[in-house]
């Protein structure tokens, strides 16, 4: 295949980029990877009222911390530049213009209050809303209507009765009735295109040779194809992916479950994991493993393979995953690595690693390891627990009790053996549960396996931990 151009063109109109975004560009990306071409970024920016005030940086940021590089973009340019739709708003009057020369659009002048009326009028009738082409009738001369200031839309011309179709890579043939259509605006009066105008002729100009966008665009696609046709461009090649859905099936939605992508990143998933899990959306591998590098995906992945139902995004199975990768496909270094730019601005556990070449630091990572699921974890294994206002008399005994159990060990005996054998003591005398050692310690009944966390905090601190209590 020569040269393949992918793209996602996301909307900055939410907090950040939507996890199903982010699989949206996982597959563009992976595509254009696999055949030596080119993933591209554009922002479709039209929209000015649902427009949001630094969505665009923080689309960015997130595609670049996931690992999602992309060739051509609005920060980094590129041979089609620019890359943000607000800033191409002559080319789409141009194509606009060119349209309604054809014969194709048409420019329409009619008030809102018309078009409401018209719409409450259909409405009563039992008939889906649409533009009744008064103005493509009814309108002589635009030009001297816009010459005098007038207020006007560019709208497609559809030409009802024609039955046409698109191929889909991933569903096979979509057939369509252009009678189905509405006189869709293309250019809005504010001098902006809709989505539909914008969409053409940004993929056109930036000879995107693949779309790949999710499923709830199928329905705008025919207007697409309309638009290709009448302005005698080649048609790139669709493809639309399953959206995501909930375990309950319904769509993933802000209010069941954290889409933004940031969000993963900031609850201490691990980028490689959560791209693994949504390669897995729709797609398996060829042996069926769950664990696979990007760049295995990449080989293997072919659009054609991918199953046209609503995958399930549960947030256990990719928690799990996420902890395979902790213990399993990180090497300690770059677990070590992640910690720290994790635990960057938290100074606290930032402090721990300042004893980073130590071998009970080293001790301390592979316990960690072991009982983690997120990097967030990690704190909640490690943290000194919080002095409480007050506390159970008899919680103060127990704690006394340990505290001496442990001071009998010198500094020399301080050891995982020795340790273990003052935990049983001291359990044993105290007639407790090893949960209740726990507690004390930590501040929780479970945790890390103590004898070696206790080595590693060294006696010092381990009897620190207990004076809270007094
Ligand atoms: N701007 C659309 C979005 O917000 C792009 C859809 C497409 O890929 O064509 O996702």
């Amino acid at each position: 295949m020569n040269s393949v151009r992918t793209r996602i063109a996301p909307s900055p109109t939410g907090e950040d980029i939507h996890i199903g975004n982010l699989y949206t560009a996982l597959i563009n990306f992976a595509v254009a990877k696999k055949h030596g071409g080119k993933f591209i970024i554009r922002i479709e920016d039209t929209d000015r009222i649902r427009f949001q005030e630094g969505a665009e940086e923080k689309i960015l940021a997130s595609l670049k911390a996931y690992g999602v590089s992309y060739d051509e973009g609005p920060d980094v340019g590129g041979p089609f530049a620019p890359y943000r739709q607000s800033e191409r708003l002559s080319l789409y009057k141009k194509y606009a213009e060119e349209l309604v020369e054809k014969g194709a659009a048409y420019y329409c002048f009619c008030a809102k209050e018309r078009l409401e009326k018209l719409r409450e009028e259909q409405l009563a009738q039992k008939k889906t809303p649409r533009y009744d082409k008064h103005c493509l009738r009814a309108v002589k001369n635009p030009q001297e209507r816009i010459a005098k200031g007038e207020q006007y839309v560019i709208r497609l011309n559809i030409l009802p009765g024609k039955k046409m179709w698109f191929k889909d890579l991933i569903r096979g043939q979509i057939t369509f009735d252009s009678s189905d259509i509405d006189d869709q605006v293309l250019l809005k009066s504010d001098g902006y295109p809709t989505y539909h105008l914008g969409v053409v002729v940004d993929d056109h100009l930036m000879q995107i040779s693949h779309i790949i966008r999710a499923e709830e665009w199928i329905s705008s696609t025919p207007k697409h194809v309309l638009l290709y046709e009448s302005l005698v461009w080649e048609q790139p090649i669709f493809a639309h992916l399953p959206i995501l859905r909930n375990p309950d099936k319904s769509k993933l939605s802000k209010r069941k479950n954290p889409v933004w992508a940031s969000w993963y990143l900031q609850e201490g998933y691990v980028p490689e994991a959560v791209l693994n899990y949504l390669a897995l959306m729709g797609w398996s591998h060829p042996e069926q493993r769950e664990i696979f590098s990007l760049q295995e995906f990449i080989d293997l992945f072919d659009l054609k393979d991918v199953q046209p139902v609503g995958p399930v995004f549960d947030i256990q199975k990719l928690t799990w995953m996420n902890g395979v990768y902790i213990r399993d496909v990180l090497s300690k270094d770059d677990f070590l690595k992640r910690l720290k730019h994790f635990y960057r601005d938290d100074e606290e556990i930032a402090s721990l690693f300042e004893r980073d070449n130590s071998p009970l630091f080293s001790m301390l990572l592979d316990i960690a390891r072991t009982r983690m699921k997120t990097l967030k974890d990690f704190k909640g294994l490690v943290k000194e627990p919080k002095k409480e206002d007050r506390y159970e008399s008899e919680e103060v005994v127990l704690a006394k009790s340990l505290s001496d159990t442990f001071s009998s060990l010198s500094e020399s005996d301080w050891n995982e053996e020795r340790i273990l054998e003052a935990l049983k003591k001291f359990s044993a005398e105290q007639n407790v549960s090893m949960k209740l050692a726990y507690t004390l310690l930590t501040g929780k009944p479970q945790g890390l396996p103590l004898p070696q966390f206790l080595t590693y905090l060294g006696r010092e601190a381990a009897l620190r931990r207990l004076q809270r209590y007094w």
